[in-house]
């Protein structure tokens, strides 16, 4: 039903798509894991999803079973070499597309620093992308530093989302990323940007730590944490090494079902969210 709503909502309007940076400079907390899964699974109720893996760990593009190949990365697309359209890779995953990374980002950081406009390179990269009209969201998956690549990401962006593990310390960080947006904003760079959602990570129910975090973290953040928590599962921890995301790894565990019910409440933030500003050019 969902998916003929917005298959008909398509048609008569076209909606632009909606470009979300999966993001946290700390390391370790479920980013690629998240948006690997919730990649998949937005794409298996009906959106068109590009997932574009921006860290130079590649580990989105293994996540959904691609090689790492030199020269596929977005790099080149970056410094002004090509378009991104030429970098779009499909999965074996219907309505799963990638643009896939490589080692050669590492690079990016430095080259791009003495570039003009150096934090809208992935935003202009983008622009063709969401004029083709191909996909529904983009979700960019960021390396665990506020470095430019990171910066390009929140700078292209409608909204982030940020996972933090069940861990203590999970807020740190939260408040240098909050002061990071807030100097994107304020500057023009991108005047749209906020959080669209907090997701918990690495839930271990049996733990008092695990409780107590989120219970802290809600308290602190309020309606931006996502009612769905993601649990601890050796099953998401190994579907990787498949090149599967958990939905097609193990379609009935619960990693796949905390995935699908985080894709559900990712839509209706999205759908809810004000149409897109047109793209800063600048
Ligand atoms: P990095 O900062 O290095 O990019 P990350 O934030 O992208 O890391 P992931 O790579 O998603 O984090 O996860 C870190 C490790 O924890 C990986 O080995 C992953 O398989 C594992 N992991 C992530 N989420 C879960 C989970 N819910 N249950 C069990 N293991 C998990
Ligand atoms: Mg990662």
């Amino acid at each position: 039903m969902r998916l003929k709503r917005h298959a008909f909502f398509c048609l008569i309007r076209r909606v632009p798509a909606k470009i979300i940076a999966v993001a946290n400079q700390k390391g370790g907390v479920g980013k690629t894991t998240t948006a690997v899964n919730l990649a998949a699974c937005l794409a298996a109720v009906g959106r068109r999803v590009l997932l574009f893996d921006l860290d130079p760990q590649a580990n989105a593009t293994s996540g959904v079973g691609l090689e790492k190949i030199e020269g596929a990365s977005a790099y080149r697309v970056l410094l002004g070499e090509g378009g991104l359209l030429d970098k779009i890779k499909p999965t074996a995953f219907e309505r799963l597309e990638v643009v896939p990374s490589e080692v050669d980002l590492c690079a990016a950081d430095l080259e791009l620093a003495r570039l003009e406009n150096h934090l809208l390179r992935v935003s202009q990269s983008l622009k063709p992308v969401l004029d083709s009209n191909r996909f529904d969201v983009v979700l960019i998956d960021c390396p665990p530093s506020l470095g430019i690549l990171t910066l390009n990401a929140f700078a292209a962006s409608d909204g982030l989302l940020v996972p933090l593990q069940c861990e203590y310390y999970a807020l740190e960080g939260i408040s240098m990323m909050n002061r990071v947006l807030a100097q994107l904003r304020d500057t023009g760079v991108n005047p749209r940007l906020d959080i669209l959602g907090v997701v918990m990570t690495m839930f271990d129910g049996r733990t008092k730590l695990s409780n107590e975090v989120v219970g802290e973290v809600r308290n602190r953040l309020g309606a931006k944490v996502f009612e769905t928590v993601i649990p601890r599962s050796t099953k998401l921890a190994e579907a990787p090494s498949f090149g599967k995301p958990i939905i097609h790894y193990d379609k009935f565990s619960a990693g796949a079902a905390a995935y699908e019910l985080l894709a559900q409440e990712v839509i209706a933030r999205l759908d809810a969210a004000p149409e897109n500003e047109p793209q800063n050019s600048g």
